[in-house]
């Protein structure tokens, strides 16, 4: 086992300098664990509210730097939605490169514990893509700085879903003039954890599913139980529809996508939708109201940072439901400024992180 000892020269030439200034990260770790088939690297992106708190993905990179700017730019994203959210957060990630096999999945999440643990809590980990509450059940066995495990039942993806429906009706209102989600018609791509309690809360309040996964039985399940109609994966981005709502992939909204889209309000759970920058600007230009989405989706952050300071669970809930009201002023103030809701949302979370950096 080894922790970061990068030679100079490596580092240099691998772009790891290049990553910390390109992100304004604080510190990278690495650790290789040969015997336990662990590479992972945690990117601590600001810890200027709090502990940096952000999940661990397992997920095949093509190389390491690949999965160094993963680790880096949701690092920097988590620093946003704590700053955004208002946890006492810093923000951080973690990324596995997943093994081409794993033998022993609760040794490997051990090691990965361990490597947590030796940050000594500047770092606090939880689930993302790729890593299920099991796994941090294993990493829990090592360390104290995990939330979300079936130990402290801080399972986040019921309240993201919360926080996503709450946002979901803000934006409508901006938008449409209502908050009413009856007989809407909303997209909803990607019916995992998140999708598939979101379409519970919308179908309760009367809208109108239109549904995509990749997985039959996942569409069949919302079909059965929600009057949903199923689209095609491919075609459910450009379908026509008052609210289009990602909840799987990234980078949905893209160069492909953006002159297809047919919808008025892209609210959804899932990151890194916007596939550039400029694709925010775009959308504001089209009048197509989009939800930042590391502000809709920072329910699950919500309830493992208060839920580890052991805030009661109805007080997490309305603590979440309050992205509703952050985002109306964003939409206000992209409104005013005529400036896209992505660069509104950015330059207020940079505030807040510059205060606390600099006080
Ligand atoms: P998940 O893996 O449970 O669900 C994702 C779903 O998307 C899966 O059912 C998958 O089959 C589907 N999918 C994949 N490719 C697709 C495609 N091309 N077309 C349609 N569907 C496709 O993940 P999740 O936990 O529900 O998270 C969903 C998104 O929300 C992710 O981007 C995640 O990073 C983000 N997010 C989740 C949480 C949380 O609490 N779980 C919190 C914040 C953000």
């Amino acid at each position: 086992m080894s922790s970061l000892s990068v030679p100079l020269e490596h580092a240099r030439q691998s772009g790891v300098f290049e990553q910390l200034q390109q992100f304004e990260l604080e510190a990278l770790h690495f650790r290789s664990d040969p015997a336990h088939r662990l590479q992972a690297i945690i990117a601590i992106h600001s810890t200027s509210l709090g502990p940096a708190l952000g999940g661990c993905r397992c997920i095949e990179y093509d190389n390491e730097t690949q999965a160094l700017t993963d680790a880096a730019r949701l690092a920097r994203g988590m620093s946003y939605k704590a700053a955004l959210a208002g946890v006492p957060q810093g923000g951080g990630k973690s990324v596995i490169l997943k093994p081409a096999r794993i033998v022993d999945r609760r040794a490997l999440y051990q090691a990965f514990g361990d490597f947590v643990d030796a940050l000594g809590g500047r770092y606090i980990t939880a689930i993302d893509s790729g890593t299920t509450l099991s796994d941090m059940d294993a990493v829990a066995t090592r360390t104290a700085h995990v939330g979300g495990s079936h130990r402290d039942g801080l399972d986040p993806s019921p309240i993201t879903a919360l926080g996503v429906y709450s946002g979901l009706r803000a934006a409508v209102k901006a938008r449409l003039g209502s908050d009413q989600v009856k007989g809407l018609r909303v997209a909803l791509q990607g019916l995992g954890n998140v999708g598939y309690e979101l379409a519970k809360l919308l179908h309760a309040d009367g809208a109108d599913l239109l549904v995509a996964d990749i997985d039959p039985d996942k569409v069949a399940r919302c079909v059965n139980e929600f009057s949903a109609r199923p689209i095609d994966p491919e075609q459910i981005s450009t379908v026509e529809c008052e609210v289009f709502c990602p909840c799987g992939l990234g980078a949905v909204i893209n160069d492909w996508s953006i002159d297809r889209l047919r919808c008025k309000v892209i609210a959804g759970s899932a990151n890194n939708q916007l596939a550039e920058h400029y694709h925010g600007k775009l959308l504001h230009e089209q009048e197509i109201l989009y939800a930042p989405d590391y502000v809709i989706n920072a329910g699950g952050l919500i309830n493992v940072s208060l839920g580890m300071h052991k805030m009661p669970a109805e007080q997490i809930k309305q603590k979440t439901r309050k992205i509703g009201d952050t985002l109306s002023d964003i939409f206000d103030r992209s409104a005013q400024s005529d400036t896209p809701t992505s660069e509104v949302a950015d330059r207020l979370a940079e505030e807040i992180l510059n205060k606390a950096t600099k006080p």
